[in-house]
């Protein structure tokens, strides 16, 4: 039979793609590398895998295509030789509550499958394992392993005693009829701060009851039972149902609340009977709880002729977490919860123990969130995953990724209108001798900063526990750069984006969300920059300044100044198609016709930043572009939608708008993600300016050309999980690669050449 050896594409226009062509190795690794915006998901994603998306949907029957979302064909004259089609991107895998690692992977159900054959005592099927069954689900909090309830945190000030209000709750506050019953009890000093409470004292403050006493108040003496306070609030508010409460009683009650462990199944979502059927006694919420890299030699020791199928499976899937580095996570995290790089591996595990093959994989950045030390193990997988049969194709700007690929398309020269070709096309070593930015960037190793910034002041962390935090406490520096570094799991976003943040809330983040939910948002109204072009073309026109708003008469009626007309299917995204009668320009006719030195508002909107840069003169309207030039987006457009920007796009455009602050605290979570080597240093000169400002940055970061330029750097490890949730170390760059007990120093040796 004649194998298809290529993808052939042939005159692709999407976005702002050159009319290119390209013949694209079918079951190899091919990376597609380039500057930011220059128009790698242009083809990967817009061309490559649309179209796959839309030949496959042609081969539906006319009532399934109608509820498939529509694929508009790419703009290009020729896509040949596509087979299926997989998408592994970095979107959080959604869900609910009831998705955990274990469900997602379907090591669960596996688990299941083992613990109907060998548990003891035995229980019939499988699904009697399930907490997302009424056979196997706890019943007091239906298989969510989460009860709402009183958060005690918020209930008590314990460094207060009762005279100084310990009790935050208002119903129960200083001089009140419940206050007075612990305060004259007789059974506490009134004094003394809860923290100092014997634990006797403490059981009985909280829990204790049938206790009778005399109460004796300035209002008199009353003959009681003392309650403890959680015991009463309990008997209050939460043994009543909760939702029959009042609206305004539910209102006052929720800052007390949180959704806490269910005290009847500990969190592990599953019924007593359940829980008591074992193997080798461990019942199935032990196994869950488990790191996997932990799982997987418990399960390997099980050896029974009956299940050794089920085994294999089990432990197959387990060894490729733990190979993809995340070991460190257990079977029953929610998915929610996972970051999108961890997101990203978990989808990669599913598909390797397909038996699916000749399929094409695209990853976007696959490298996201992984320590230097980590990266190896991705590019196995990848590597695995062509050995099976498949095409592999990667967006992706780390070094370590590009060099196994075995065959690189680079894309450039530049981002926006000035990129869209493809400058290189080759093997790696090809690659480091091409006059490419990519070329020229791989071959540059830059120095170790040797001066830093001398700190005003510290912001302490003290004795910080949450999730594998132990007893952290530590100084972040104010008014310098502080990169956070460590292994994937070692705890530093628990550390930054939880702890610290709780206790900093006026702290600027800067991440990766999308900046406006509007579909009106652009560029120019982002900035505030569309009211100074209103202004002027009003005054060139002597016309109303409304008239050039989207949202205002002067909008195209078909479009009402969106551009392009949304189709809402029921329960899909929604389709886009251009406005008929506009073209996409958004604005009435009449409107199109007033100008502004010789363009329309439509053109104008056209324009590139930098482009407008030049056009413009006006001072405030200039600086205002300026700053957005300046973080390396000067090749988007004034009215692209903010909606089509990328994660790392839209963080530059909130650090353009932040730029002038002074004395602030910034926090931001790897925002070289979508960065090419040459927009680090832009974006590295942008964080270093905010730093010169007395801004206090922390950034946490993998990418070691970042590390090398930090003032201060807390190094989180040793490892992920239960072997992390410790600052290994805290210093300069200097003293990093001299730090040998260090991961992390071990990389940034080794990357000073
Ligand atoms: P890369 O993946 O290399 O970062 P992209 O392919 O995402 O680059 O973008 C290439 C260019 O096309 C950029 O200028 C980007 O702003 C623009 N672009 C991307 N998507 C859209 C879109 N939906 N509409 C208009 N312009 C877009
Ligand atoms: P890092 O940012 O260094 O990758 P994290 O702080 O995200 O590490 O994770 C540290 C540890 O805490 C890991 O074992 C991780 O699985 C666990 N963890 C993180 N977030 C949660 C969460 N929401 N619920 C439970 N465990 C979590
Ligand atoms: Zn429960
Ligand atoms: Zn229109």
């Amino acid at each position: 039979m004649y194998m298809q050896e290529y993808i052939v594409i042939q005159g692709a226009r999407e976005n702002n793609l050159k009319n290119i062509s390209l013949k694209i190795p079918k079951r190899k690794i091919t990376i597609f590398t380039g500057v930011s915006g220059s128009g790698k998901s242009s083809i990967v994603f817009d061309t490559i895998s649309t179209e796959a998306q839309r030949q496959l949907n042609e081969t539906f029957t006319f009532f399934v295509r109608n509820l498939l979302p529509k694929y508009s064909q790419p703009d290009a004259d020729v896509i040949e030789n596509l087979s299926t089609t997989i998408v592994i991107d970095q979107k959080r895998l959604g869900g609910n509550s009831r998705s955990t690692v274990g469900t997602i992977t379907d090591v669960y159900s596996l688990l299941r499958l083992l613990f109907s054959r060998l548990g003891h005592p035995h229980h019939g099927y499988a699904y009697a394992f399930s907490f997302n069954d009424p056979g196997g689900m706890c019943p007091e909090c239906s298989g969510i392993g989460k009860k709402v309830g009183l958060d005690l945190e918020k209930f008590l000030d314990t460094s207060k005693s009762l005279n100084e209000g310990a009790i935050l709750f208002p119903v129960f506050a200083v001089g009140t009829w419940y206050w007075n019953s612990y305060a004259y009890s007789g059974l506490f000093d009134r004094d003394k701060k809860l923290k100092d409470y014997s634990a006797e004292e403490w059981e009985m403050f909280l829990y204790g009851k049938d206790k009778k006493f005399d109460l004796k108040t300035e209002a008199g003496a009353f003959k009681i039972t003392y309650e403890g306070v959680v015991e009463k609030f309990n008997r209050l508010y939460i043994k009543r149902d909760i939702s029959a409460l009042a609206e305004s009683t539910r209102k006052k009650l929720e800052p007390f609340m949180s959704s806490l462990p269910c005290t009847a199944c500990k969190g592990t979502r599953l019924n007593q009977s359940v829980l008591a059927s074992r193997i080798n006694g461990y019942n199935i919420a032990d196994y869950t709880a488990m790191e996997v890299r932990a799982l997987v030699n418990v399960v390997n020791t099980i050896n029974h002729p009956a299940t050794a199928t089920v085994v294999n499976g089990i432990v197959t899937r387990l060894q490729h977490l733990v190979s993809i580095g995340l070991g460190y996570l257990s079977l029953d995290r929610e998915t929610t919860t996972l970051s999108g790089g961890e997101s990203q591996r978990i989808k990669m595990v599913k598909h390797l123990t397909s038996n699916l093959t000749d399929m094409i994989y695209v990853f976007d950045e696959p490298s996201i969130g992984l320590h230097p030390r980590d990266v190896h193990r991705l590019n196995e997988l990848l590597r695995k995953l062509r050995d099976k049969g498949n095409t592999v194709l990667v967006v992706e700007h780390d070094p370590d990724v590009i060099a196994i690929a075995d065959h690189i398309v680079d894309v450039g020269p530049h981002a926006g209108t000035r990129g869209g070709q493809i400058v290189f096309e080759g093997s790696f070593e090809e690659l480091l001798s091409a006059p490419t930015l990519t070329g020229k960037y791989l071959k540059h190793v830059t120095p170790l900063k040797n001066s830093y910034r001398i700190s005003d002041g510290c912001m302490e962390i003290k004795n910080a526990s949450l999730h594998n935090l132990r007893q952290v406490t530590v100084n972040i520096p104010k008014g310098v750069l502080t990169v956070v570094t460590g292994v994937a799991g070692s705890g530093k976003s628990s550390l930054i984006n939880h702890v610290f943040l709780k206790k900093h809330p006026d702290a600027i983040v800067i991440d990766q969300s999308a900046v406006s939910s509007s579909i009106r948002s652009n560029p120019a109204t982002y900035t505030g920059v569309m009211d100074d072009i209103r202004q002027l073309f009003a005054q060139a026109n002597k016309v109303s300044a409304s008239l050039f708003s989207f949202n205002s008469k002067g909008a195209c009626d078909n479009c009402q100044g969106i551009g392009f007309i949304y189709t809402d299917l029921a329960f899909l995204e929604p389709i886009k198609t251009p406005c008929e009668i506009c073209n996409g320009k958004r604005f009435k006719e009449e409107v199109l016709r007033y100008t502004f030195k010789d363009r329309s508002i439509a053109e104008v909107l056209a324009m590139t930043i930098s482009e407008a840069l030049q056009f413009f003169d006006k001072k405030e309207l200039k600086h205002r572009l300026q700053a957005i030039h300046d973080v390396g987006l000067h090749y988007l457009t004034l009215g692209q939608p903010l909606s089509t920007l990328s994660g790392g796009e839209c963080q530059r455009i909130k650090i353009a708008t932040e730029l002038h602050k002074q004395g602030g605290i910034y926090v931001m979570d790897e925002p070289t993600t979508g960065l090419h080597m040459s927009d680090i240093g832009l974006l590295m000169r942008i964080i270093n300016r905010m730093a010169d400002q007395q801004n206090s940055v922390i950034v946490i970061e993998h990418n070691l050309e970042v590390i090398k330029q930090a003032d201060w750097i807390i190094d989180m490890g040793p490892d992920g999980g239960n072997n992390g949730g410790q600052v290994v170390f805290e210093g300069t760059p200097a003293q990093l690669i001299e730090a040998d007990h260090s991961i992390t120093g071990t990389f940034l040796r080794s990357a000073i050449g």
